[in-house]
């Protein structure tokens, strides 16, 4: 498994040109070895020992082509391996769609390089981390989190988004998963059920209630400046740069997305030891009409995804449970009552049990966690709900809830929760 540490680059203008260089080298290289690929008879070998036989050619190339000189090693010849991989991809939409073979690259298309395995290493310099190159330059890089150990970093890659901004991903082998607690030793205060819903984004055991983070103004922003290009003569500078704003926008909106469900599957998986959430695809399927079955579906998959990696990581139980009439179903005594979903309240006529419609959701979501694991109790439906209900009364009478900032139709973060967290919890979400 990999994962893909990511650093913005703070080149400066020499370090820019010089990055534009060895990119514009490396697609040239592309092209130029595309043609030596397409020159290769089919039954000479599979792919990757055809693209091989072609990179294989690099050392004489060399002689007559001075710029390859200038790239590092393993650059020049990820850039022809670059081929096979390619090709991978393009017979995958193949299947799906009518596409011929691969083109040569125009500058706008190749946008990355990548080191293999050395040739790179994090350095200071003046007082600046700095990503020190070889064969190209000591970057400056921007240091929000460590940066990983290079011994286990397998590539780097650096590309330029159509922002025009360069960044530094470092494709690295996972750390071993670091051991997950007893089950039968975690607190009911370490165990979380989360609803995930459209209203709210989220609503959990503990009464933390999140919204989607409001993206209207980037969206008008968008809008705005796609009404500006369409003004511009296409291919003119001012239409250049006024396409670049354009893609600066989606990259914002983009962005702050990915903080959103990045800081709060962080959240989660570090201040719990045992997070339990719906199977979102068959949720997908039971609950959205339509169209926005796939779009409301497929967000919040990217959140589970997200949150099952990062309770690996940090060591937490991950469940996903069978998402069917969590809603309807009491959490309490597990009498099922639908509710269409303008009622926002849970109101249970067989034992007077009342929650918030996704609170109640949240607990059963909790409760068929735990039995899956195998830790429930066996008589009921809802193991400790007893304990929940009153912790989070108690909480609530102790210390007054927080309003957070966190996006539109954001509520009640239980003070304890965000104090606790050691490295900033939901309170800087966004
Ligand atoms: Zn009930």
């Amino acid at each position: 498994m990999h994962y893909a540490y990511r650093f913005r680059l703070k080149p400066t203008a020499k370090q820019r040109e010089l990055l534009d260089y060895k990119r514009d080298t490396c697609r040239q290289l592309y092209n130029h070895a595309l043609t030596e690929f397409n020159e290769i008879s089919q039954s000479a070998g599979t792919l990757t020992q055809r693209v091989r036989q072609v990179r294989g050619q690099l050392t004489d190339l060399k002689d007559w082509w001075n710029e390859l000189n200038d790239l590092y090693s393993t650059v020049a010849q990820a850039a022809v391996m670059r081929i096979a991989k390619n090709i991978k991809a393009l017979g995958e939409l193949k299947k799906r769609y009518n596409v011929g073979s691969l083109n040569w690259k125009a500058p706008r298309d190749f946008r990355s390089f990548t080191y293999v395995q050395s040739g790179f290493e994090f350095d200071k310099k003046n007082g600046q981390t700095v990503l020190s190159l070889s064969k190209l330059a000591d970057i400056p890089i921007e240091c929000h989190r460590q940066v990983p150990d290079e011994e286990s970093v397998k590539e780097l890659t650096l590309k330029k988004e159509p922002t025009g901004e360069w960044y530094a991903f470092f494709a690295v082998d996972d750390k071993e998963e670091p051991p997950k607690p007893s089950l039968v030793e975690i607190d009911a205060d370490d165990m979380v059920g989360i609803d995930v819903g459209i209203l709210k984004y989220i609503h959990d055991t503990d009464g933390t209630a999140v919204g989607s983070p409001d993206l209207s103004e980037e969206r008008n922003r968008i809008e705005r400046e796609q009404r500006n290009l369409s003004r511009k003569e296409y291919g003119s500078n001012n239409w250049e740069k006024q396409r670049q704003r354009v893609a600066e926008c989606h990259q914002r909106i983009k962005r702050k997305r990915r903080d959103f469900l990045y800081k709060l599957s962080n959240y989660y998986a570090r201040e719990y030891d045992l997070v339990t959430v719906e199977d979102l695809n068959v949720k997908g399927m039971l609950e959205s009409p339509g169209n926005s079955r796939n779009t409301a579906s497929a967000a919040w998959n990217i959140f589970t995804d997200l949150l099952e990696y990062k309770c690996k990581r940090e060591g937490t139980h991950f469940v996903e449970v069978d998402p069917e009439d969590t809603t309807k179903e009491c959490a309490s005594c597990g009498v099922k009552t639908g509710k269409p979903l303008w009622v926002r309240e849970h109101s249970c006529p067989a034992c007077e049990f009342e929650a918030d419609r996704d609170a109640n959701a949240a607990w059963n979501i909790l409760s068929r966690g735990l039995t899956d694991l195998g830790v429930g109790h066996s008589e009921g439906t809802s193991p400790g709900i007893a304990d929940f209900w009153c912790a989070n009364e108690s909480r609530s009478d102790s210390s007054p809830p927080v309003e957070t900032a966190l996006a539109v139709g954001t509520t009640v973060v239980p003070a304890k929760r965000v104090h606790q967290t050691p490295s900033g919890g939901l309170s800087d979400a966004v």
